[in-house]
C-alpha cells in the first residue's frame, strides 16, 4: 500500500490539527501557511490523487466538497456577497500543486487579485 498522504494522516487524526468541518466524505481544516487570512483545506477522505484523476462514481465526493465551502464560508462570515471567498484546486505542476492528495482551498478575508497569479 503507498504511503499515506500528509493528508489522510491529518484526517486520520495520526498528525494534530482542528478540524474547521468534517462530515462523511470531507473534512477541513487551516492551512499551515495560510495565503489570506481564511485560508481553509477542504480534503476528501477518500484519497484522490488530483481533480483530473477523479472518475464517476467520486461524483458525490465532488459536490461534497462545494457544498463544505458553502458551509464553511457561512461558519466564517465570509458568505455574505460584501465579504466573499475564492475556491482554488491546483492540477499538476503548472498549476502549483504541491500536495497529491486533491484539495480545495478555501481563501477569504482581503481583496484577492483577478486575474489569479
Ligand atoms: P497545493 O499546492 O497542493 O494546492 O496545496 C497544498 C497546501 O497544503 C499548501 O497550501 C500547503 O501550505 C498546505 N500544507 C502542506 N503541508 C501541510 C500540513 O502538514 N498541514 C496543513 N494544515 N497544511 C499543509
Amino acid at each position: 500500500m503507498s504511503e499515506k498522504t500528509i493528508f489522510q494522516k491529518i484526517i486520520d487524526r495520526e498528525i494534530p490539527a482542528p478540524l474547521v468541518y468534517e462530515d462523511e466524505l470531507v473534512a477541513a481544516f487551516n492551512d499551515i501557511n495560510p495565503q489570506a487570512p481564511t485560508h481553509v483545506l477542504i480534503v476528501p477522505k477518500k484519497v484522490i490523487p488530483r481533480v483530473g484523476d477523479a472518475e464517476a462514481e467520486d461524483q458525490a465526493t465532488l459536490g461534497a466538497l462545494l457544498l463544505a465551502a458553502g458551509k464553511i464560508a457561512d461558519k466564517l462570515g465570509v458568505k455574505p456577497r460584501d465579504k466573499g471567498f475564492r475556491l482554488v484546486i491546483n492540477h499538476g505542476k503548472d498549476a502549483g500543486e504541491t500536495v497529491p492528495h486533491m484539495h480545495v482551498h478555501l481563501l477569504a478575508g482581503r481583496d484577492l487579485a483577478w486575474p489569479p497569479g
